[in-house]
């Protein structure tokens, strides 16, 4: 199989830093915003800080890939002798919680590394992170060259699969009104 060049983006989360001022939640939420920086709601960011100041908790985690099913059991790590909470790491959007599902719509966000064009230097989150918690890297790696079904496929599929054809459509043509 052939191989390809292919870029590995990186944001490294150093949580002793992170005092939980929730930043790079109102800069990604405005950056997703449509129009771009029209208004920001943290319930819209592709970041979510898991935070518990009485117990110096401070957990900024990214959304990753969304599951229609939530998992057999529960994860709960213990660091340093801090407890964190059940499924704190995680960053599926999943049926079990609230976390990284537009509020309107219910449908799953994804962290898309601050796609633009042309391309930012930075994710938005990490230049606005002022206590440099997160630390953004880039790397090449060669891989297999792939054939596979585009992305925005998956992703249609199993939205199709979690709310159903007619509410995907019905949001697809309220966004795409207020364009
Ligand atoms: S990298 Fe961009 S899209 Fe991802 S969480 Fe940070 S600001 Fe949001
Ligand atoms: S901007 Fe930085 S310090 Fe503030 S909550 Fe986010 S990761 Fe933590």
């Amino acid at each position: 199989m052939a191989k390809i060049k292919k870029k590995i983006k990186t944001i490294k989360v150093d949580l002793d830093k992170c005092n939980g001022c929730r930043a790079c939640e109102v800069i990604c939420s405005a950056f997703h915003a449509n129009p771009k920086y029209s208004s920001n709601n943290p319930a819209r960011s592709r970041i979510r800080m898991i935070r518990d100041p009485m117990r110096d908790v401070y957990v900024p985690v990214y959304a990753g890939e969304y599951t229609a099913a939530e998992c057999m059991g529960r994860d709960k790590y213990i660091i340093d002798g801090k407890e964190y909470d059940e499924c704190g790491f995680c960053r599926a959007a999943c049926p079990s919680r609230d976390a990284f599902k537009e509020p309107d719509s219910g449908l799953p966000l994804k962290c898309d590394m601050c796609e633009d064009d042309p391309p930012r230097e930075k994710p938005l989150c990490v230049e606005w992170c002022l206590n440099d918690a997160l630390i953004y890297e880039e790397r090449e790696e060669e891989v297999d060259e792939e054939v596979k079904v585009e992305d925005v496929e998956i992703g249609l599929e199993s939205m199709i699969n979690k709310y159903g054809l007619q509410k995907v459509m019905d949001t697809v043509a309220r966004i795409s009104q207020k364009d």
